[in-house]
């Protein structure tokens, strides 16, 4: 499959200038690099794959659960890039296939299915031997696939097109793409993470990848803790409402873990007043729209 990757549209949403509102809010669809390597997941894969090849690796293993984004993309990646891939995933197997895990093993993609208790100690050097042991020798891509390569991948989101916003906001996971595009920012603007999990770790988190990056001088982000929904894949009827009615209103699809969460985030934050009229805020579209499949099919037809 030869990989076509597309330059990420910049669409507009409100307009400050025409004086249809107090800001203006551009989003980067990342979503749109390509079809199934969609968003942060192919920029944080990008240098790794490259690494992966230069130390002549055949086979990429990482982690993540049943409907993992970057368990999806790392499948797709790997069938588009040569590699042979093996997932890691939390848990028991559940068949059939949900729709996350049909899609990875339609890539070529085989599966290890862990138990939680193991699983929350897969990066250390014994459950890492033990996969060597049974799988041989593999490039590892930790969970959620952030690591250096991921948030030097992360930091070309912010290209020189891109550079003049007041604000720059992205949903937090593990926080490596809030850190890539700070790194990428150099400085200008300001960067908020919408964190997608319960809990204030995200600014430790951050911080430790600008320092593992040498840009622990750069200070102008803040992560927004308002927005979680009660945890990660946690959602309520108004978070699927507002997703609708955006989608219906701008043609641009949200997925409930990430991207609805932030732009429900950033239209709270600008009913509260807190950007500045005037303020010009890109909102950066991460993708993770495979996932709207699997949360239709587990909690009923909610996202149209
Ligand atoms: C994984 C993911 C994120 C989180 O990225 P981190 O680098 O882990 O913070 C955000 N948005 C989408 C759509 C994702 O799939």
């Amino acid at each position: 499959m030869p990989i076509q990757l597309h330059e990420p549209p910049i669409q507009s949403i409100l307009d400050s200038v025409k004086g249809e509102s107090k800001i203006t809010l551009h989003v980067k669809r990342e979503d749109k690099i390509h079809p199934l390597i969609s968003g942060n997941k192919w920029r944080k894969l990008k240098y790794n794959l490259e690494e992966a090849k230069k130390l002549n690796h055949h086979t990429l293993l990482t982690f993540g659960g049943a409907y993992s984004n970057h368990i999806h993309a790392l499948a797709a990646a790997a069938r588009g890039f040569g590699f042979k891939s093996i997932g890691v995933i939390r848990g028991e197997e559940h068949l059939p296939l949900n729709p996350t895990l049909n899609d990875a093993k339609a890539f070529g993609m085989s599966f290890h299915y862990m138990d939680r208790a193991t699983y929350r100690e897969k990066h250390s050097e014994s459950v890492l031997a033990k996969l060597k042991e049974q799988f041989g020798e593999f490039y590892l891509i930790p969970e959620g696939g952030t690591n250096e390569l991921a948030i030097k991948g992360a930091s070309e989101i912010i290209t020189p097109i891109v550079n003049d916003y007041d604000y720059y906001c992205c949903p937090c996971g593990t926080g490596g793409t809030a850190a890539g595009v700070i790194s990428g920012l150099k400085g200008l603007g300001k960067v908020l993470g919408f964190s997608v999990l319960k809990g204030d770790f995200h600014k430790k988190e951050i911080s430790y990848w600008l320092t593992k990056t040498n840009k622990q001088n750069l200070n102008n982000w803040e992560v927004i803790t308002d927005y979680h929904f009660g945890g990660y894949a946690k959602y309520d009827l108004e978070l699927i409402d507002f997703i609708n009615k955006f989608k219906k209103e701008t043609q641009i699809p949200l997925d409930p873990v990430y991207t609805g969460k932030m732009m429900f985030g950033i239209y709270g934050l600008i009913e509260k007043g807190y950007f500045p009229t005037g303020s010009r805020v890109l909102a950066i579209h991460t993708g993770g729209l495979q996932g709207i499949n699997g949360f239709n099919e587990r909690f009923g037809i909610l996202l149209t």
